[in-house]
This record gives C-alpha cells, structure tokens and sequence, in this order.
C-alpha cells in the first residue's frame, strides 16, 4: 500500500472527516485489521485564513510547497489537499514539493462523468465559486456547464462556511438556507451539485431534488483506490 500524504487542518473539521474516510474505505476494501498507511500535515486555520483574505496567495502557494515537502520527507508517495479553495494555488505543485498530487476536481470531475451528467450547480467559499480555477477544470476536463448561486447566496454560502462550519458550527438555519440555494440551481437547470468545500458535508448530506457529490467523500475514495493500485 502506498503511503496518504494529507494536507491538512483547512479546516480540521473537514480533515478529521479524511482520516475517517480514509482509513474507513481502507479497511472496506482490504477487510481484516486493514486501514490506511498516511502522514498528516496540519495548519493553524486562522493563519490560512487571514491569508486568503488578505489575497496573499503567493504566500499560501508557497505554504503548500512545503507541506508537501514536509509529508515527502515523511514518507508520503503522493499529496492529498484536503481543502477545494487552496486548490487555487497548487499549479506547479508536484516538480516544486518532488511530489505527486492528486487533485480534487478530478475526483469529482470522475464521479460526475460516470453519471453522465452534462449541467451541475458549485458551492463552496467564493474563491472557489468565483475564482474560475475549479469551475475551468471542470469544464475543460470533464465537459461540464459549471452553475453557480447568484452573488447575494455565494454570500451566504461563504459566510457559513468561515463563520461556522470552519468553527464546528451547525446551525438548522444555515442547513435550510443551503437547500434553498440548491433550489435556485435545480431551477435554473442543475442535475448535481458538487459540494465544493470540505466542509458542507457536515451541514447537508442529501437534498429531495438532486445528488449531491461531496469532494470530501470522493477524494478521500480517490486517494484511497490510488493508495492500492
Ligand atoms: N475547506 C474549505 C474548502 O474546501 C474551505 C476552507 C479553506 O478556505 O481552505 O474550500
């Protein structure tokens, strides 16, 4: 079994969600006492997010870069970003840590492709909602029409995710705003929705009207399917 090099801590609510995941497909797939071989590196959230905020993306780009440096002198054989947003910045990754990385948007991109689906609906913070970064590499690597919420729900889809998920925070309210921000994609032609933060798993898990394809579970199996190969 090759060795899960997770960056994590962005948040450690989401992260605490992989090592579970991981180690839980692990021990599906391998039965016995079987789970999973990996190393962890975790931030201090506040620090990242101060960042992103600031737009310091180059100093965040080269945290990353040293993350993976980190988990390759400690063992790792490829990189798992546990965190979509901080996919913003990880071009040029692998040649600059000496690492391979597996990116999480062709996790889901793999996913949506054996359903067949043509027109999904993104959340996730802003920068990935309208960052272009990951709604692009669905579209050129998948052939995906990638639909995001109008700007006043990116708002609030955004502040739930800084303001409480990231906190452990879950809150009924914020739950019955999010379905109603899937309404509004399923209405303008939606047939998935890519839970696009690590963390909105946390706060919604189903909807009546459309799957739902959460990053965290599909890149966790992702990682765990190459960890065997
Ligand atoms: N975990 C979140 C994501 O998947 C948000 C936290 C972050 O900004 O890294 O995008």
């Amino acid at each position: 079994m090759k060795t899960i090099g997770l960056i994590g801590g962005m948040s450690w609510e989401s992260s605490g969600a992989y090592y579970t995941l991981v180690n839980r497909e692990v021990r599906e797939r391998l039965g016995g006492s079987h789970s999973a071989s990996c190393v962890m590196v975790s931030f201090d959230f506040q620090e990242i997010e101060d960042l992103q905020y600031a737009g310091d993306w180059e100093a965040l780009r080269e945290r990353m870069v040293e993350a993976g440096r980190r988990l390759a002198a400690g063992g790792a054989d490829f990189a798992v970003l546990c965190t979509n947003t901080m996919h913003k910045v990880m071009e040029g990754f692998e040649a600059a840590a000496g690492l391979p990385f597996l990116h999480i948007v062709d996790a889901a991109g793999e996913a949506l492709r054996a359903d067949g689906l043509k027109r999904v609906g993104l959340l996730g913070t802003k920068f990935t909602m309208e960052g272009g970064f990951y709604a692009d590499r669905l579209r050129e690597r998948f052939g995906l029409e990638v639909l995001v919420p109008e700007a006043e729900d990116r708002a609030a889809v955004n502040d739930v995710i800084y303001g409480e998920l990231v906190r452990g925070v879950i809150r009924e309210e914020s739950r019955a705003r999010y379905s109603a921000v899937v309404d509004g994609l399923v209405d303008r032609g939606a047939r998935g929705i890519v839970l696009g933060c690590t963390e909105i798993g946390l706060l919604i898990r189903e909807h009546p009207r459309v799957p739902l394809y959460d990053t965290t579970v599909l890149h966790a199996k992702a990682a765990v399917k190459r960890a065997l190969e």
